[in-house]
């Protein structure tokens, strides 16, 4: 529902124009500026929400990309594994929720259809299904705003690339815990503050490369968790190690496709060491970098 007419009243309630007149609401935050759109929307456990978008009248933000830089990997046993070493988790009692969840599912199942327990139950898995929602919803928020505000520079690998990488088993667990509205979240909170977003957008084994002497092992079965580098002798945490492939595959590119450097206090030697690595590998023209 769009309208310039749509206006907060007193904090408590939304006006729209036409006949839906002033709706009683929770406003979570007030805004300056003037509202551009309101979009009405209803989940399946029955609650309106409306998203309001603001005009804020301020100018557009500058994009810079010195600063520091980290990578994101999709960990096997843990939500996101970042190259600074940093491992997160889903929450704990999501696991719970989603037990409650199937138990809830199989009352469902058993109710007769077009009856009006059915139809109780069916609003009672909506309502688990909305708890479940939000829970992860917060956790992804609360870790993606922590993330962008650490760094100027967020790299992480394309989820469609990396489904066609990894096998089926890993591709469920993936689209399971979210990780493209985790990645959208991203993107747009780097966005707002004039930081830079970028997905690796091709075929990169970053698991398999030593990120210290670029190294690559013939295979690396999932079940391995750390590695030792059979050239140089380091050893290296599996998931780690390809975060820290990801970021310096994005600073890599980053230096590529415009003038820009990443000057982190750890980032300036890589980008040296990684154009050495360009002649190695094929240059990719026209590598996706939304700036
Ligand atoms: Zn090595």
């Amino acid at each position: 529902m769009g309208g310039f007419a749509s206006q907060i009243v007193f904090k408590k309630s939304l006006k729209f124009p036409g006949k839906l007149g002033v709706v009683p609401a929770k406003i979570h935050r007030t805004f300056d500026g003037k509202i551009k759109t309101v979009t009405v929307s209803m989940n399946c456990a029955g609650k309106y929400y409306a998203s309001l978008l603001f005009d804020d009248g301020l100018p557009d933000i500058e994009i810079k990309s010195e600063g520091k830089a980290v990578g994101i990997d999709v960990g096997l046993t843990h939500f996101a594994v970042t190259s600074d070493g940093s491992k997160f988790d889903n929450p704990k009692h999501l696991k719970k929720r989603e037990k409650n969840l199937k138990r809830k599912q199989q009352k469902l199942s058993r109710k007769q259809k077009g009856s009006n327990r059915r139809y109780k139950a069916r609003r009672i898995v909506a309502r688990v299904h909305e708890k479940i929602a939000n829970c992860r919803s917060y956790f992804q928020h609360k870790l993606s705003r922590k993330l962008v505000n650490e760094n100027q520079v967020i790299v992480v690998e394309n989820l469609a690339v990396k489904n066609m990488v990894k096998n089926h088993c890993l591709a469920k667990s993936i689209s399971d815990c979210g990780w493209s509205e985790f990645t959208r979240q991203l993107r747009y909170k780097a966005e707002r503050d004039g930081k830079i977003y970028l997905e690796i957008g091709r075929f990169f084994p970053s698991s398999k490369t030593c990120h210290v002497c670029l190294n690559q092992v013939g295979s690396l079965p999932l079940d391995v968790r750390s590695w030792t580098c059979s050239s140089c002798g380091t050893k290296h945490d599996r998931d780690v190690n390809a975060a820290i492939n990801i970021r310096d595959e994005g600073i890599r590119l980053l230096a590529l496709g415009t003038s820009a450097t990443a000057n982190g206090r750890d980032v300036s030697p890589r980008v040296g060491r990684k154009s050495s690595v360009s002649k190695a590998v094929p240059v990719e023209i026209g590598s996706p970098i939304p700036l």
